[in-house]
């Protein structure tokens, strides 16, 4: 029992070492001992930095947090680019840690997703660096049957100028507030919006409306009675607060980085453009305004122009800067 019992971690920590330090990049479950959390982990441990990257998945639809740290204190100050699928993401200094949020797109294509770091200090011959991670399968689900009653003023083809002159302009001033860039307005985990939590619709789901295949789900639905409080789910700054045609009386938080969430169909708005909100503080009531079948809260996040499951941001649990 005693042979048993040293000989497995040796042999375990053999195996560890003898993989190679270019190997590819597999998203693999890792058991976290503190957390409870069921993420998924992809750590690499380079000769000048260490990267870790968390998702609840890395799949479809889904948030990824990332954290760089340079193994000198003093290159926190160099500079470092990241991009992921070609595309530069914010990095802000946490620390001595460099963090970063970005989306997987739900329309990616199947296949290899690519993380480009760049730096003359880390990459000293090349200056930039690029990881591979696999993307794993998602599938949303499709509801075929489903009835349910949207008023028709949704659904006739011919809707009135006023009405289409109102929804261009809904249109225009959702564009303007998602189109704000502010530096990164929180350091911790995102929160739920409700206290009590019931999901009666998920993120990206197919459905019928009136016979016709709607588009898919931009967010998650969660049952909540008529004026049942919303909480913000993360510190921000409110950059839109109105009466929409769709959305109903909505409310989008900037969150700095072009992290977003919105919340919609609001019985009422507690707060102004402008606002600065902290999480879990009250920034409006449940209700069934805009297109809605009854009340529930609509909340749906987005980062860098690409929607995102908001369920998939509120899972991250390395945000907070490590000890
Ligand atoms: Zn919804």
């Amino acid at each position: 029992m005693l042979m048993k019992s040293v000989f497995f971690p040796i042999l375990f920590l053999i195996v560890t070492l003898s993989l190679p330090a270019e190997s590819k990049d597999v998203a693999k479950k890792k058991k976290e001992p503190v957390s409870s959390s069921s993420n998924y982990f992809v750590k690499k441990d380079e000769k000048n930095f260490s990267l870790v990257l968390e998702a609840r998945r890395f799949g479809r639809g889904e948030a990824v947090f990332f954290r760089l740290t340079p193994k000198n204190k003093k290159w926190i100050n160099e500079s470092f680019k990241a991009f992921w699928m070609g595309k530069e993401i914010f990095l802000t200094k946490q620390g001595d840690s460099f963090i970063s949020f970005f989306g997987i797109s739900p329309d990616t294509a199947p296949g290899p997703m690519t993380l480009e770091i760049q730096s003359k200090i880390l990459f000293v011959k090349r200056g930039t660096k690029q990881y591979q991670i696999i993307l794993e399968p998602t599938k949303f689900q499709v509801i075929k049957k489903q009835s349910i009653v949207v008023d028709n003023k949704f659904v006739v083809k011919e809707l009135p100028k006023e009405t289409l002159d109102f929804i261009k302009e809904c249109k225009e001033a959702k564009e303007a507030a998602f189109g704000k860039i502010s530096g990164l307005q929180f350091s911790d985990q995102f929160r739920n919006p409700l206290e009590s939590i019931y999901i009666t619709s998920k993120f990206y789901v197919r459905r019928d409306y009136n016979n016709k295949i709607g588009r898919p789900h931009g967010g998650v639905d969660f049952r909540g009675k008529i004026g049942t409080p919303i909480f913000a789910i993360q510190d921000g700054t409110v950059v839109l607060a109105r009466k929409m045609y769709y959305e109903g009386n909505f409310t989008i938080l900037d969150h700095g980085n072009k992290i977003f969430s919105f919340y919609m169909h609001q019985d009422e708005i507690g707060v102004k453009v402008g606002d600065k909100v902290k999480k879990g503080q009250e920034i409006g009531k449940v209700g069934t305004t805009g297109m809605s079948t009854g009340p529930h809260l609509h909340l749906g996040a987005k980062i860098a122009d690409t929607l995102i499951d908001p369920l998939s941001l509120i899972a991250l649990s390395e945000i907070t800067e490590p000890k």
